[in-house]
């Protein structure tokens, strides 16, 4: 039976292979009673285990492969660093003579006791380490438990086979360098894992975060691994086989093309230069976006840093995340979002069931209701500007009084930087995000205050069309071809033009190669996308008239036939 399962994409690309299963040993360990007598023997066994895991990882750093990732030798450090510390080292000697227990019960209570502080901890590059102290402690269980089928010894399959496993470790992943695998999909694992950021790096299509793929794929079943999509096709047809054939085929010329334009200038056949820009959610994706050429980040979604936890961030915390992407980007421009927070973006100080959400406590109405935290985290990014360039953008507004209350809001947090003698750039750009029709509508008001815009059309559209952009059932009604959404883009990029106000578009209309035309067509010169886009939107910029795509774009505009609007669309990525 064929069947597809859903994940997030790490590292783009597609992989069509066998299904090789790992089985994760820290699931199994057992917990067994020993007598007085046996504590001397069970410790023993437990350094005999930690040193052949320390010969294991460091065999693995003296035969790094020469196309291993720089990464890869800090990665295998950081875990024999771990194996030596006291507290995987000895701790456990210890439980075992006190609590009688087998050695790999005494490693795993001690595991759990550290993940438990590593949960602790504030910054999110930090609590992510847990996962290589679990990571090491699954290695040395799985030597304990002679576990043939564990991470620490990889039965290797045939080229090109595609590992399904429940977890990985860095380790792990560059073996698959070395043994050819098409690519890798786990249950577990987040986009700042290490995993995750070896996978990037070694350009293996790759899923994490699919749940229940270990226990639902078989061993040598055929898989289709879309990186891109974060998408799993379990036992596909011949059909959908040769698609994707074609398709990886096709992915595979156009990356190696693609790559030679990363310092290309990005213009188009004028000679106008057209300015693109990276979105980045994680601190980790401003890496990316610099591999990518971007220049720039046009959006910086703050709030992705927060959820999944209780608190709000500090002040101090949020200055630190800032200024790293900041200093990252170096002197190119930062534009840094305050939180979108509300709808379905949800931490504790937003999560009151509203009745609608997309409509409700969302974005800037939040941040106004909740003026410490709106505060602490303006003062964050006024304090990250000292380091770069950076720009504040407002998402979601909708009025006058909720705009003069927001700049009101950044002159007060200048002010008490002022009071407590902090540095920052006094002329940080503030703009707003224009993805409310009413904002579309009356952006006089907006153009005359503010900096900049940006077109936040994932919104824009949402409340144009009335479709709620999390509803899976009015998933088909989404459609940025709509004749009521051009012409808001349009007249958005228009005004903004005339006011002299700069503007971007930094929704996922922005990425999406087959618009890239008709929005430079609006007069747009500034789009901001996913990072693993740039380069594809680049390409089609670089080959663009402006006259011819201007002309073809205002007779787009004319039109409300969606017939004719999609064979006008056609056209203007035919010229
Ligand atoms: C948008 O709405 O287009 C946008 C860029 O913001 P987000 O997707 O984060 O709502
Ligand atoms: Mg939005």
């Amino acid at each position: 039976m064929s069947f597809t399962l859903h994940g997030i994409g790490v590292s783009g690309g597609i992989a069509i292979g066998r299904a090789h299963l790992v089985s994760h040993a820290q699931l199994e360990v057992p917990h067994v009673e020993i007598r007085p007598d046996q504590v001397p023997g069970e410790q023993e066994r437990f350094t005999l285990a930690l040193n052949r895991v320390r010969r294991e990882l460091s065999e693995l750093v003296t035969h790094i492969p020469v196309n291993a990732p720089a990464e890869f030798e800090a990665f295998l450090n950081v875990h024999l660093m771990i194996l030596g510390d006291d507290t995987i080292a000895e701790v456990p000697r210890a439980l075992i003579a006190d609590q009688h227990c087998n050695a790999e019960w005494a490693l795993k209570q001690q595991m759990e006791a550290l993940i438990g502080q590593f949960d602790q901890i504030d910054d999110p590059y930090l609590r992510e380490r847990k996962t290589d102290v679990k990571q090491v402690v699954e290695r040395v269980l799985a030597v304990l438990m002679a576990d043939a089928q564990s991470s620490a010894t990889i039965t290797l399959p045939e080229e090109g086979s595609i590992l399904v496993a429940h977890d990985l470790s860095p380790a792990d992943v560059i073996l698959f360098k070395q043994h050819r695998f098409a690519s890798f999909i786990t249950d577990l694992g987040g986009t700042t894992s290490h995993t995750a950021i070896v996978a990037r790096s070694l350009g293996i299509p790759s899923i994490v975060a699919l749940h229940h793929a270990r226990r639902l794929v078989r061993e040598n079943e055929l898989l289709i691994v879309d990186g891109t999509h974060g998408v799993l096709i379990v036992n596909p047809d011949q059909n959908v086989v040769d698609e994707f054939r074609l398709r990886q085929h096709e992915w595979e010329l156009e990356q190696q093309k693609l790559r030679r334009l990363t310092t290309t200038r990005a213009a188009v056949l004028d000679g106008t230069r057209i300015e693109l820009h990276a979105n980045i959610e994680l601190l980790e994706d401003v890496y990316q976006a610099r591999e990518n050429g971007a220049a720039g980040v046009g959006l910086f979604r703050t709030e992705f840093l927060y959820l999944n936890r209780g608190e709000l961030p500090s002040e101090d915390e949020q200055f630190e995340a800032y200024r790293k992407v900041v200093m990252e980007m170096g002197r190119l421009p930062v534009t840094i979002r305050t939180f979108d927070l509300g709808a379905d973006k949800e931490i504790e100080v937003a999560s009151r069931v509203a009745p609608n959400p997309a409509l409700g406590l969302r974005a800037i109405r939040l941040c106004l209701a909740e003026p410490q935290m709106f505060r602490r985290q303006l003062r964050a990014i006024l304090r990250a500007s000292a380091y770069g360039r950076v720009k504040i953008l407002i998402p979601m507004l909708s009025s006058a009084t909720e705009l003069n209350q927001a700049l009101h809001a950044v002159y007060e947090a200048k002010r008490s930087l002022d009071e407590d003698g902090i540095e920052y750039d006094r002329e940080t750009p503030v703009g707003g995000m224009v993805e409310v029709p009413a904002a579309a509508l009356s952006l006089g008001t907006f153009t005359r205050k503010l900096d900049f815009l940006s077109i936040g059309t994932n919104d824009l559209i949402q409340y144009t069309l009335a479709i709620d952009r999390t509803d899976e059932a009015v998933a088909h009604l989404y459609d940025p071809l709509h004749p009521a959404v051009l012409g808001l883009v349009a007249s958005i990029i228009q005004t903004g033009a005339k006011a002299d106000t700069p503007v971007a578009v930094c929704g996922e209309m922005a990425g999406d190669v087959t618009l890239t035309r008709l929005l430079l067509g609006f007069g747009l010169r500034q789009f901001s996308m996913h990072p693993a886009n740039l380069l594809s939107v680049k390409q089609v910029v670089l080959k663009t008239d402006l006259d011819e795509v201007t002309h073809v774009a205002k007779r787009m505009l004319r039109t409300d036939d969606p017939e004719k609007l999609r064979s006008l669309l056609h056209r203007i990525n035919s010229l």
